[in-house]
């Protein structure tokens, strides 16, 4: 990457491929011959039509996403869709079931309680949210409308490998992806919507992306905003209103990326070395460094980490500011460290901050 890049290991906003900014800045000023920005650009003219679409096409090609399924893009982050899910596919006294991980799945299931009933079927806050349970540990309610999970827990670290299977009697599960959205494979087809901000690995804040199997829209409650009413976006191709026009350009630039990458199947393998790198580096340091998570349910995305000594936290994380590695430090409410190594992080910066930590621990191991 260039010399006058910081390797950024913010959890998001977060990094993106230098290329896509490249590409992007290339176009700043006049799109394609358009004599436009994208940012000035009318949102039902030609030209943002064809971006749209494009953007559409390559992230269903990426997903390999049916038509059986809407993608709409929209607007609010991720917290807008703890509300807008519940409107949208449950009555007031309906009641739906959240399997508990960390932080923001309980942000959604406290959020989805003004909308509707839910429960919660499993939580792993005594454990200080370090493990996803397994499946045969939790007793689905037959009558929930859905199942919802939050496949990657961005504060705690702590994935989804695999997915429950919902019992519930219309078999939707639902999951917020957003901090590990397009970071490999998944079968659309499990679900019955996917949601996630695209502030992680897929473009700037401001854009949420929701992926709804079709028949699942058009039974809102009558009090929902029309902002939120799913077959209103669906309806109108999620130019209701003026979309975030330069954001969802910005998505489809590293759609296109990640499909010249080779799609996510590469896109994976990239992202398991760089988590092995770091995850080994943790465990091989004699307990100088720990992550908490259980190591099968680790996230590829955001990596926790604490120092034995913790009053030396301040001391790494000014290290590594020194050294260009910025945003280390972890979520105010787990403490300690994380770095968050989504698809735009080069190896180069993972391989870097290891030879820091190498470092760092050398000096300090008294
Ligand atoms: N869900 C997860 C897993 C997140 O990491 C975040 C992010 O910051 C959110 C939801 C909230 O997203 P937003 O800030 O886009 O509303």
């Amino acid at each position: 990457q260039s010399q006058d890049r910081v390797f950024n290991f913010a959890a998001g906003p977060a990094t993106l491929p230098e290329n896509v900014l490249k590409k992007a800045e290339s176009e700043l000023y006049n799109w394609r011959g358009s004599g436009m920005s994208v940012m000035e650009m009318s949102h039902r003219g030609k030209e943002f039509v064809s971006i749209i679409e494009k953007a559409e096409s390559d992230l269903r090609s990426l997903l390999n996403i049916s038509s059986d399924y809407h993608v709409l893009f929209l607007q609010g982050g991720a917290t807008t869709q703890f509300a807008a899910i519940p409107l949208n596919l449950c009555k007031i006294d309906d009641s739906v079931d959240f399997i508990v991980t960390g932080s923001w799945g309980d942000k959604a299931f406290k959020e989805a309680q003004k909308y509707c009933k839910p429960n919660v079927i499993w939580s792993g806050k005594s454990e200080k949210y370090t493990k996803v349970p397994s499946f045969d540990s939790f007793e689905q309610n037959p009558n929930a409308k859905f199942l919802h999970i939050c496949a990657n827990e961005t504060i705690q670290g702590v994935e989804f490998k695999n997915y429950p299977t919902p019992s519930n009697k219309d078999g939707i599960l639902i999951a917020d992806m957003s901090s590990n959205f397009c970071s490999k494979p998944v079968d659309v087809s499990k679900f019955g919507l996917i949601y996630a901000g695209a502030q992680k690995n897929v473009g700037p804040s401001g854009v949420t992306i929701v992926i709804i199997r079709k028949d699942l829209i058009g039974n809102a409650q009558d009090i929902t905003p029309v902002m939120l009413d799913y077959k209103i976006h669906a309806d109108n191709k999620s130019l209701y209103n003026t979309p975030p026009c330069y954001g969802i350009y910005m998505c489809g630039l590293v759609f296109e990326d990640l499909l010249n990458q080779g799609g996510l199947e590469q896109v994976e393998k990239n992202n398991i070395k760089k988590a092995e790198l770091l995850y080994n580096a943790i465990d091989s340091s004699n307990g100088f460094y720990r992550c908490p998570v259980e190591k099968s349910v680790r996230s590829l995305m955001n990596v926790p980490f604490t120092l034995e000594k913790s009053e030396l936290e301040a001391d790494f994380i000014k290290e590594a500011a020194k050294e260009k590695m910025v945003q280390l430090k972890g979520h105010r409410s787990v403490g300690g460290m994380r770095a968050s190594i989504y698809n735009a992080m080069p190896y180069a910066g993972v391989e870097k901050l290891v030879a820091l930590m190498k470092d760092f621990q050398v000096n300090h191991r008294l």
